[in-house]
Parts: C-alpha cells; sequence; structure tokens
C-alpha cells in the first residue's frame, strides 16, 4: 500500500512491521480502535489545513480499514491452525487446509494404482509365464501402420470405423492396438514371433456406460510355422482361465475384421453362473470377450514374412471391459472418472 500523506504511510509501516513481529493477541491490542496509534493519527488533523485536511482523513479511514481487515486475516488463520495444529499452505487446493475429520481423504490413505493398471499388470504377467514378449503401443501412429498394413486401403469400409481423429500432420490416435502388428513382427524379423501389445485406444464415440472414447486394448500376435487355429484357441482359452480363476468353456462365433482370415468372436461361459443365465451375461451364459482370426497373408507379407513358410493368429481384446466383466463394474466410464469411493474399492 501505498499513502500520500507521509504521517500516515509510516503508521501504515510501523504496523506491517509490527504485524511481523508481535503475537497476535499483542497486535489486537496495540491497533484496537481507540489505541494511542490511532488517538495518535486522529489527533494530526487539527494540525493540517485546507485540501489535504480531507485527504488525510481519507487516508488515516483506510488504513484503520486494512488494520482491521489484516488483523482479522491473522486470526482466522490462527484459529484454523490452532483447530488441527497443523501447518497451514495458502496455496493447497480445496480443503486441505481444513482439520483432518472434515477432509475428504484421510491424510494415512495410501495412493494406489487405478484398478485398470493393477489389471494389465496380472495380464502382462499371465502372458510374460507364457512366453510372450510385450511391447506398448503408441498413442499417435500413422495411416500406413493403422490401415494400410492391415489390409485396410483407402477407401476400403472399415475405415469408417476407426478412421476417428486426424492431427494436422497427418496423423491418427490408434482406434486399436493392431496398428502394432507390422512393427512387432518386423521388430522380430523371423519367427517364432510371440508378442502381446498394451496400450491406449481412442474412439469417435457417443459414451455410454459400455462404451468408453479411450481404453486400453490388449493386442496379441503369434506367427510360427505349422500354426493351427487349434493354437490360437488353446492359448486364449489358457489366458483367459488364468485371468479369471477358473475353468471356462469356449465356443467362436464368425466375425469380420479385414486383417484376419477366418476372423472370429471369442466367447467364454459366463464366470458367474457357469451358463445357467444371469443378469451379467444377459441370460445367455455366454460372453463375448475379444476378437481374433489367423493373420491375413498380406498382412504378414507386408511384414516381410513368407505367408507360405509360416502363419500365424492376432487377437485384441479390450482390456477395461474384462476388468469391468471380473469386478461387477456396471459402468466404463468410472475408470477415468477419478471418484476415490470408487477407486479406494479397489
Ligand atoms: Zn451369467
Amino acid at each position: 500500500m501505498e499513502f500520500k500523506n507521509q504521517a500516515i504511510q509510516e503508521a501504515y509501516k510501523q504496523f506491517e512491521t509490527d504485524s511481523l513481529k508481535l503475537s497476535l493477541e499483542d497486535l489486537k491490542h496495540a491497533y484496537k480502535k481507540g489505541s494511542t496509534f490511532f488517538k495518535d493519527i486522529y489527533a494530526q488533523i487539527k494540525n493540517i489545513t485546507g485540501d489535504q485536511k480531507k485527504e488525510y482523513g481519507y487516508e488515516a479511514n483506510t488504513l484503520a480499514n486494512y488494520i482491521e481487515e489484516k488483523i482479522n486475516q491473522l486470526q482466522l488463520l490462527s484459529e484454523v491452525s490452532n483447530k488441527g495444529k497443523e501447518y497451514l499452505d495458502p496455496t493447497a487446493p480445496f480443503d486441505l487446509n481444513e482439520n483432518s475429520s472434515a477432509r475428504l481423504v484421510p491424510t494415512d490413505l495410501e495412493g494406489t494404482k487405478n484398478p485398470l493398471t493393477q489389471e494389465m499388470e496380472k495380464v502382462l504377467s499371465i502372458f510374460k509365464r507364457m512366453g510372450f514378449d510385450i511391447i506398448e503401443s503408441r498413442q499417435l501412429d500413422d495411416d500406413y501402420h493403422m490401415f494400410e498394413t492391415l489390409n485396410i486401403p483407402k477407401g476400403h469400409p472399415a475405415r469408417d470405423i476407426w478412421d476417428t481423429f486426424w492431427t494436422q500432420e497427418g496423423l491418427i490416435p490408434p482406434a486399436h492396438t493392431s496398428t502394432m502388428q507390422n512393427r512387432a513382427m518386423r521388430l522380430k524379423g523371423k519367427p517364432p514371433i510371440r508378442y502381446v501389445i498394451p496400450g491406449r485406444c481412442y474412439r469417435n464415440e457417443a459414451t455410454d456406460a459400455s462404451h468408453e472414447h479411450t481404453f486400453y486394448q490388449i493386442e496379441g500376435v503369434y506367427v510360427d510355422k505349422n500354426i493351427s487355429l487349434g493354437d490360437m484357441l488353446g492359448t486364449i482359452k489358457t489366458y483367459l482361465e488364468a485371468f479369471f480363476e477358473m475353468d471356462l468353456d469356449i465356443k467362436v462365433q464368425p466375425a469380420y475384421f479385414p486383417f484376419t482370415e477366418p476372423d472370429m468372436e471369442f466367447m467364454i461361459s459366463c464366470p458367474f453362473c457357469r451358463k445357467t443365465g444371469c443378469k451379467v451375461c444377459k441370460y445367455s451364459g455366454w460372453m463375448e470377450i475379444m476378437g481374433c482370426g489367423v493373420i491375413n497373408p498380406f498382412v504378414l507379407q507386408e511384414a516381410g514374412i513368407d505367408p507360405k513358410e509360416y502363419s500365424g493368429f492376432a487377437w485384441g481384446f479390450g482390456l477395461d471391459r474384462l476388468v469391468m466383466i471380473k469386478n461387477g463394474v456396471q459402468d466404463i466410464r468410472r475408470f477415468h472418472s477419478g471418484d476415490l469411493n470408487f477407486l479406494k474399492q479397489f
């Protein structure tokens, strides 16, 4: 603060110094209404003449208001910090300066991993034990990997579902982790190739309880000599039984993906009712878990692998959906909601 009148300016400085030096009680006493401090200030009015009198009066009142306000603030701070005997952090957000019992989050709560991260770690550890290597997908990719390498040329109708957001540079946030298939195969060069590829995927979705615009997918790629459909079904079944920690029945039904041939939808017996029918499986006894299929020869060729010599299979499943099924979560959007009451359950 700056005052034109020198006497007021000095009084102001004196208060500022005292407010740092004195205890709150002493400060309140020294600067209460009718104190020597204020008596001295107002006593000087009679020595001032003309226009300056008005200005002096105005500044004296401004200073008095300032002091009153400042003392009230100090009083408030002292009450808050006495309440919880805690250090007050004026820069802290939300309710952190409340005493601890009033806080939303108990201070002794240890941080936990998001359920998706927890389950992701379990999934990857199962696949590692099964002999798969792990590589991470990327959050931006190009048209070549996202479409061309997967047998989805320009103008292909499958682009409509996955052709979502584009950056100005012509990159796309992947709509599926299959965007990594070509890289995974080239990375190893020569079969046997066994990769599991977790990654974030993005869709242009109107979100609801079972659809989210951002979610995790886990891709699998397996290429070797004499690979059969039976190998694929056995591999996926083994993984899912380890994940749900129980025996499961499986079946497949036809589907369509441009990068596999034949393509199928992998289904498991409902882990909750064991095919007798319940709410979770919508009384069908079965659950659709993932898309999978034999890798299209074009996709192998595009990765420099001779389809006459080698064959392989691939799958992709949504981690979020699997975690929802396993834990009975009703709304996929809760994973990213930041709702502590939800997250603390895991
Ligand atoms: Zn069921």
